[in-house]
């Protein structure tokens, strides 16, 4: 697994190899011609090609490479139906943030579901529909390697912001108590900001979402 730190919005860009030469592109946020060198050195240094690009969500920061996934290599974006709102609005984003966005290329036609099985390669991976943070988050579940590519709801102590269009505290914190806090204990997630974390260590001290339901978001 490779991460990059992308864009403005420091959103991290994960890469799946899936053992046998393909690799998954997951939020490819790819904003400049030295990202994108470092993802060519990477694909070099690694032999590897990529196969797919799966969006946790669509906001802007994870879908500013798209334009590029799908000029290079033909890649269209794969999401939750519930985000491809969020997908058309990228481009309003990005005019609000004053930052450049590339047309976006329509996405896959088969959307995610909650409980579907991904298989490419070797990879198995799960998809678990995790709203809150944005209303089509779906998180990643690789229980092979025990690893989850949680995009923006969990993050180490902290949680994805629920104030952006179709967000929802609620929701955010039902999320993560049952699709994450169920995971066993040593499971990694990758976030979409930030440094790795583990499902035991955010049950046991996260501000916000906690096990013991005293987090800041838990709290009626
Ligand atoms: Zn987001
Ligand atoms: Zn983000």
């Amino acid at each position: 697994m490779f991460v990059q730190a992308c864009n403005a919005f420091s959103e991290n860009t994960v890469l799946l190899p899936d053992g046998e030469g393909g690799v998954v592109v997951f939020d490819p946020g790819f904003s400049s011609a030295q990202e994108w060198e470092w993802f060519d050195a990477l694909l070099d240094e690694h032999g590897l090609v990529p196969k797919a690009v799966w969006l946790t969500h669509a906001h802007l920061d994870h879908v500013m490479g798209c334009h590029g996934m799908h000029k290079r290599y033909g890649l269209r974006p794969r999401l939750h139906s519930l985000d491809r709102p969020t997908y058309e609005m990228a481009h309003w984003a990005a005019e609000r943030y004053g930052v450049a966005l590339d047309p976006l290329p329509e996405c896959e036609d088969q959307d995610f579901v909650d409980g579907e099985q991904l298989e490419l390669g070797q990879l198995n991976l799960t998809v678990r529909h995790t709203p809150g943070h944005a209303p089509g988050h779906v998180v990643f579940v690789d229980d092979r390697h025990a690893r989850v590519i949680g995009g923006d709801v969990l993050f180490q102590g902290s949680i994805g912001r629920t104030d952006l269009p179709g967000g929802d505290p609620d929701q955010l914190a039902a999320s993560i108590e049952n699709a994450l806090y169920s995971l066993p204990d040593h499971y990694t997630v990758v976030p979409g900001h930030g440094s790795a974390t583990t499902i035991g260590v955010e049950k046991a001290g996260n501000p916000f979402v906690n096990a013991a339901g005293t987090g800041m978001l838990q709290r009626k």
